[in-house]
């Protein structure tokens, strides 16, 4: 069994009593953690000794939303100013070209700007399959890169003619849907901890799947024990959509589809009310806060002080980098603070006398980032460093002009408020995928290539 020893790191544990080491290290066997602590405390020696002196390191950061295709269309010009009814019908017949070739293409290109980013586990939401693609392609590509993967078997089946907002040319059958659901779940799906691939079903959102297919996906779901996934009260115009057809507000159409519990979590959450987040607390339902694209679309700002008052599990997402448009999650955290302080002004903070009023801080945007996303995603082997969990974890270099002069102050804080900057070292399940700021599992200059020929070809309209 291969072992590992970190040593000489400023080390951030995100254990339950939020530890921080400021000479310490890890000692890693056969992919798990055996021992963290200070550096004089653990073993001498390994089959690897790194020293990162000088470096602080973080339990890998855990994306709980994203769409991997999605990076063949960033920035697209139609698609550029537009809210998120226009921003999809805009993008959708694009969608509609995709091949299994550029699901492959995609997922390498999103998960290797997550992983020089210092994430280790992504969650991905692929809910269109044109031209024979597969969630295979996208398991495959991943594997290769080597993070650990949470895929989202997504599916849409509402298209415009029965009232979707999708062209039926991207809609798909739900005995299809359900029948495929069932065999990647079958294939693919590893329960035990240190999963590098897990599967979940994600209908896509309340417009573009019906009722019938939300309720037969989490009757499926349960009982293979697979967690569920679904777009939920992004906009106003989803709130509009549901109570016109469902005669409910969003929150309340998935209580009457049986898509509450800690099974289920949500991603954007932006539009609700006390009541209804009452209602995600008592199930334990989790959110996927994705602030990013919510600024992007002018989409609103989810209620993430009022979460995690109210005991909701809160995980950060990129989300689809044709809303981003980028895959970079310590740049998330970093939204995540900045814009729950927007709220906090909104709210009055500026004005408000109450020393006890605190504002979102950079460690607890961390925290949202690993432990926050482990309970999201339903994982207790990832998200923090404790001996028995998942060796996952990054670690930046601190001397280095993006950091000079905050670093000396707060290493971790200057990580969140200070330019997001490329990671040097992205350790998952004990193996190294970036290295000296390197991506060492792919050539990424290459995949730049393959993946601006794939882009301009998807554009252009050409098969
Ligand atoms: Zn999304």
């Amino acid at each position: 069994m291969p072992t590992l020893l970190i040593k000489h790191a400023y080390i951030v544990t995100m254990d339950d009593h939020q530890r921080e080491l400021p000479d310490g290290g890890l000692f890693v066997r056969d992919g798990f953690i055996e021992q963290v602590g200070p550096t004089a405390e653990l073993p001498a020696e390994a089959d690897e000794v790194l020293d990162l002196s000088g470096h602080v390191l973080l339990p890998g950061l855990i994306n709980t939303h994203h769409h991997f295709y999605q990076t063949l269309t960033r920035v697209v010009p139609a698609a550029q100013d537009a809210n998120l009814f226009n921003w999809l019908t805009t993008l959708y017949p694009i969608w509609a070209r995709l091949t299994p070739d550029d699901i492959f293409i995609s997922t390498q290109t999103a998960l290797t700007e997550l992983a020089l980013s210092g994430c280790t586990t992504a969650s991905d939401h692929l809910y269109l399959f044109p031209n024979g693609s597969k969630l295979d392609d996208e398991i495959a590509a991943a594997k290769e890169v080597g993070l650990r993967l949470q895929a989202s078997r997504g599916s849409m089946s509402l298209g415009q003619s029965e009232g979707g907002l999708p062209p039926d040319s991207v809609v798909d059958s739900e005995t299809h849907i359900l029948k495929d659901s069932q065999r990647v779940i079958e294939t693919y799906h590893d329960p035990n901890p240190g999963a590098m691939t897990q599967i979940v079903l994600a209908p896509c959102s309340p417009f573009s799947v019906t009722s019938e297919l939300m309720r037969e996906s989490a009757k499926l779901a349960r009982q293979y024990g697979v967690h569920l996934h679904t777009h939920l009260a992004e906009t106003e115009d989803e709130e509009q959509f549901c109570l016109e057809r469902f005669g409910r507000r969003p929150v309340g159409y998935m209580q009457e589809v049986n898509w509450v519990g800690e099974d289920v979590w949500f991603a954007h959450a932006v539009w609700v009310n006390d009541k209804e987040i009452g209602v995600f607390a008592r199930h334990k339902c989790g959110v996927a806060h994705c602030p990013s694209s919510n600024m992007r679309l002018a989409s609103g700002i989810a209620p993430v002080k009022q979460y995690r008052t109210a005991g909701v599990n809160v995980g950060l997402g990129v989300d689809g980098s044709a809303s981003n448009d980028g895959s970079h999650l310590l740049a998330e955290v970093r939204q995540a603070m900045l814009l729950a302080r927007v709220k906090e002004g909104i709210t009055g903070f500026s004005r408000s006398n109450d020393p006890e009023r605190k504002l979102l801080t950079a460690r607890d945007a961390l925290y949202l980032g690993t432990r926050g996303g482990a309970a999201v995603l339903g994982r207790s082997d990832i998200g923090s460093l404790e001996p028995g969990k998942c060796a996952d974890f990054f670690a930046i270099h601190l001397d280095r002009i993006e950091y000079a002069g905050a670093a000396v102050h707060d290493p971790v804080a200057a990580m969140v408020f200070c330019q997001p900057v490329r990671v040097d070292y992205t350790v998952v399940g004990g193996r190294f995928v970036v290295r000296d700021g390197n991506l060492i599992t792919l050539d990424e200059q290459a995949l730049v290539e393959k993946h601006n020929r794939a882009a301009k070809r998807l554009f252009a309209g050409e098969r």
